[in-house]
């Protein structure tokens, strides 16, 4: 047989073998831990053989290793230890394979030209449902930026302290896609430069990278950062320094004598400018665009950290403004960041102070009319009558570590009114509540919810939890399911909120236990033009995969006729009723079942 028909006969094995893989812990089979591992390094050794060799590995691990497949396939993974690995951690390896144990660590491992990297490792035992055989999946993470970036923190915070060689040997000096100065060494300058003497930094980001990465594959992304870092070298002066500092951002040190009120901002511009002529690789073409933040020291403030911090502020700002251009940091972006904080205070004081009030928006079974329950959504009373919108505190209730108190208040000003409505009305209604992804990351969540549940005596089935979808590509993914299922084991519903705005995919509809779809505004706005094709999408969708389906914002008589002839089950939106304060709520019902027989003739 020729040599290449051989190689695809033992792939074909492989992946057979592969699909069969029952892996231990959460994630149950190989094919959805491929899908959940989209910037992770995957091998799958073979155990059963004494020689431990490779039977698999995703393209990630081959970029992080500047491996070729058939380099590695079939080798033991001791070709990516060396002098530096840990002695005790090759210990600790082989005693988890030994006793069939999980392992996370990190250790030193060599990529094929010899560079060291931080190897963040996860090894989980496996077993195929179709042979005897034993497996061990490993998931790899090149942590080695951040660990550079964690030992110059604890470096600047001690400059005294000499690093020692072995420390110094290990780290390397630049960024192997792009040749320029990496992350570390830009930190080290910056903090031996010092920030006392008047100068300025620059951020570089290039816009929509990663669209660039998934459109038009990795080789390109590669290259776009490698012409992107040459041009702006060419666009800066001698003696200005340039460092890649993170996948698609790069940071610059003007050089000292720079005139920094008159040049940086020119500067700037040009490295923005010189970004702009297409960049080609074989037949493939692309534009791109970089925004660019600049902080100056030391009027604007000093110290490493808190001028990356500066430069970042106005980098994010530059961002917001749709990108390609440059932000000079300001003083009063300090002093929104303190608004924040006094925000977050008054927050804080009005919680305890329990002057927060949660409104009552009505949901409409779609095929009768009658109210099927309502979203929870909360209201901040302002001193002059108004109300403080939750897109304007919720997240910073987020960012200032205030909204697990924000949430637990909201969840239980939400169960008093519904045990309350219940115990009066004829029909039972239920309650929707939005959850935060913060919320969702505590283990404790889901437990909590189901005691209060229990202790108001509410049925289950009555409460839905509305999460956005994009809580479900989440960091901590685990956690998060965890809670998911937890609540849907005790009965609570699950509704994914503002569906069709964010990541989420059909495979996190299949694979997470949600009951319930919500078809964003934007998208029941679309059919007054008649364009109906994402909401019909949705409904199919929802309807095939046994989900409910719930359309929100619904203003017109049009829209609604709309959804009706597409077989919406429920409905939300001003055409039934604003959100209202509690005690309202008794007047429109009465209102609007007066209403009701004229909507849905
Ligand atoms: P959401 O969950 O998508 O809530 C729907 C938003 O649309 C609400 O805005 C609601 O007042 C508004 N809305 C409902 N029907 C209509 C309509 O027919 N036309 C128009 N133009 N708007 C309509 P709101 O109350 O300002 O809430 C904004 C977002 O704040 C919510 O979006 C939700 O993500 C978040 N939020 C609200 N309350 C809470 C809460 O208690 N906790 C958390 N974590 N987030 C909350
Ligand atoms: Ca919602
Ligand atoms: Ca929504």
């Amino acid at each position: 047989m020729p040599l290449c028909e051989l190689i695809q006969k033992a792939q074909k094995t492989v992946q057979h073998t592969l699909d069969d893989l029952l892996i231990d812990g959460p994630m149950s089979n190989f094919a959805e831990l491929q899908q959940q591992s989209a910037a992770l390094g995957i091998t799958v050794v073979n155990i059963s053989n004494p020689d431990h060799p490779l039977i698999y590995v995703n393209d990630n691990f081959l970029r992080i290793t500047e491996y070729e497949r058939d380099e590695v396939i079939g080798q033991n993974c001791r070709f990516l230890q060396g002098a530096g690995t840990d002695q005790g951690a090759r210990h600790r390896i082989g005693s988890a394979i030994a006793e069939r144990r999980s392992l996370n660590l990190t250790i030193m491992n060599y990529r094929r030209n010899g560079q060291e990297f931080w190897n963040s490792l996860s090894l989980i035992p496996a077993r195929s449902r179709a042979h005897d055989a034993e497996y061990y999946v490993g998931l790899q993470f090149d942590a080695s930026a951040m660990l550079a970036e964690h030992r110059l923190l604890a470096f600047l915070k001690d400059a005294t302290r000499q690093p020692d060689s072995d420390e110094l040997h290990r780290l390397s000096f630049t960024d192997h896609v792009t040749g320029l100065l990496n992350r570390h060494t830009f930190f080290e300058r910056l903090a031996l430069r010092g920030t006392e003497t008047p100068g300025a930094i620059l951020l570089i980001d290039i816009d929509g990278f990663s669209n660039i990465n998934d459109t038009f594959g990795h080789e390109f992304g590669d290259r776009v950062l490698k012409v992107a870092g040459q041009r702006i070298s060419y666009a800066l002066r001698n003696g200005d320094m340039v460092a890649r500092i993170a996948a698609d951002q790069f940071a610059v040190l003007l050089r000292p004598d720079t005139d920094v009120a008159n040049e940086a901002e020119a500067i700037s511009e040009r490295v923005a400018r010189s970004i702009a002529p297409p960049i080609t690789l074989g037949e493939t073409q692309c534009r791109v665009t970089a925004s660019v933040g600049i902080a100056r020291f030391p009027e604007d403030g000093v110290g490493a950290s808190g001028i990356v911090r500066n430069a970042e502020m106005a980098l994010h700002r530059a961002k917001n403004w749709g990108g390609g251009s440059v932000v000079m940091y300001e003083l009063n972006f300090r002093r929104e960041q303190t608004e924040r904080h006094r925000i977050a205070l008054e927050l804080r004081e009005a919680l305890k102070e329990k002057r927060i009030q949660v409104h009552m928006q009505p949901q409409i079974h779609l095929e009768t009319g009658e109210l099927y329950g309502f979203e929870a959504l909360v209201r901040w009373p302002q001193p002059d009558g108004s109300y403080r919108a939750p897109g304007e505190f919720v997240p910073i209730a987020e960012d200032m570590g205030l909204i697990d108190m924000l949430g637990s208040y909201v969840v239980i000003r939400s169960f008093e009114f519904i045990s309350d409505y219940n115990s009066k009305a004829e029909k039972p209604v239920s309650v929707a509540i939005n959850v935060s992804a913060d919320q969702m990351r505590d283990m404790a969540f889901a437990n909590w919810i189901v005691a209060e549940i229990g202790r108001f005596g509410i049925n289950p089935e009555l409460v839905t939890i509305e999460l956005t979808e994009n809580i479900l590509i989440d960091r901590l993914l685990n956690d998060i399911m965890e809670n998911i299922q937890e609540l849907n084991r005790f009965g609570v519903r699950v509704a994914l909120d503002d569906f069709g705005t964010g990541w989420a995919s059909l495979s996190h509809l299949q694979r997470f236990p949600i009951d319930y779809i919500k078809i964003d505004r934007s998208f029941v706005t679309q059919l007054e033009n008649g364009d109906d094709a994402i909401c019909r999408a949705v409904i199919d969708i929802a309807e095939t995969m046994g989900k409910g389906v719930i359309a929100e914002g619904v203003e017109t008589k049009e829209q609604l006729a709309a959804l009706q002839n597409l077989g919406c089950q429920y409905v939300q939106g001003f055409l039934f009723g604003k959100p209202m304060h509690c005690d309202e709520v008794p007047d429109w019902l009465a209102n609007y079942e007066a209403e009701r027989a004229q909507l849905f003739a």
